[in-house]
């Protein structure tokens, strides 16, 4: 089932909403799993509705913004980022139980997002290159979308999240109908918004015909093809795309094909790990080269006595270390402190 539709069926089992914001205010929760923060900055960015929103939901637990913090059980909880590490794939599993709805937003919760560029490559190569202790990093070979590990209500995609989308969506929850997310091309925003193609006017690769709207054709509105942040549409021809600009049949007159391998790797971005982006890279070619340069020949004086934990501080709590920091006592509006997320 579409998870729109899921979403329009979970809400429409709910109690009626005039009765439930009657008696008391959903309670809505947003947490982090592997992800850059980007997409919970776009709901403090609606910055004309969230006094609506503060009306509507109880918003009890947002890291991001607030340092009071909560336990479940969530009527709604927004999930930003993807399974990447062994304590992730655990952690979801409780928040699902915790939350009547889950919602994933962006496209590192619904794809895998640019953090999934591993999951095709070799793994180990890529902690060796990224980081200059990859003991430390205990992180899995792949970076999996939500949906991989539990069931999820609805998704809302992009990199980061479209505001009007997060809108629609939440409107949506607390009158129980049906969000309107659309599933068109990028290319009928751009027709609708007078954008020149940047295909045939300039001769630029474009994900735009393959990739479903919600940016309001934002690259193309600045002169650059899209990079596909929001994911494949439904029915999405990435295969004959693809094959247009290998060949040349979507440059503009007097242009030649481009190469195969750059053409792979236009669809290894944001949500290169969906199927009908990957099929393509597959196919052609165009992700990173083996072996990766590692970034350091051994580790930094600084940790050469092991990873920091979140238990010990007494390193940094120490009188008269530059910095220290004294928490106080909890004040009495913090409801549970779990770890920080
Ligand atoms: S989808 Fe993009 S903006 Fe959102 S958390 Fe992931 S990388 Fe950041
Ligand atoms: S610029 Fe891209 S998205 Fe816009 S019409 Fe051309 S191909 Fe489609």
């Amino acid at each position: 089932m579409d998870v729109a539709v899921r979403a329009s069926a979970a809400a429409s089992a709910a109690p009626a909403p005039s009765r439930t914001i009657a008696t008391r205010r959903p309670r809505v929760g947003v947490v982090k799993l592997a992800s850059c923060d980007g997409c919970q900055l776009t709901i403090l960015d609606v910055e004309d509705h969230l006094l609506e929103i503060a009306e509507r939901f109880d918003i009890v637990e947002f890291a991001e913004a607030t340092s009071r913090r909560s336990s479940g059980p969530f009527d709604v909880l927004l999930v930003e980022g993807s399974i990447s590490t062994p304590e992730q794939a655990v952690e979801i599993a409780r928040l699902r139980a915790e939350a009547r709805l889950l919602v994933v937003i962006g496209a590192c919760a619904t794809a895998g997002g640019i953090q999934a560029l591993r999951t095709a490559a070799e793994h180990e190569a890529f902690r060796t290159a990224v980081y200059p202790v990859p003991a430390y990093v205990d992180s899995l070979a792949t970076a999996r979308p939500v949906a991989d590990f539990v069931h999820v209500d609805a998704e809302l995609r992009g990199c980061p999240i479209a505001p009007e989308q997060l809108i629609e969506l939440l409107t949506s929850l607390s009158t129980g109908r049906r969000p309107q997310l659309p599933d068109q091309a990028v290319c009928l925003e751009c027709k609708r918004r007078r954008i020149p193609c940047v295909v045939v006017a300039r001769g630029l690769p474009c994900l735009g015909p393959v990739t479903r709207t919600g940016c309001g054709a934002i690259c193309p509105a600045f002169g650059r093809g899209c990079y596909g942040c929001f994911g494949p549409r439904e029915g999405a021809n990435t295969a004959g795309l693809a094959q247009a600009f290998v060949t040349g049949a979507a440059a503009s007159d007097g242009e030649r094909g481009r190469d195969p391998v750059d053409v792979g790797r236009l669809f290894a971005g944001f949500t290169g790990a969906t199927a009908p982006f990957r099929s393509v890279t597959d196919a052609l070619g165009g992700r990173p080269t083996l072996p990766l340069r590692a970034t350091l020949a051994s580790p930094p004086e600084t940790l050469r006595e092991g990873p920091p934990t979140w238990g010990d501080r007494s390193a940094i709590d120490a009188p008269g270390t530059p910095g220290r920091t004294d928490p106080g006592p909890a004040t009495s509006n913090e409801e549970t402190h779990g770890p920080r997320r």
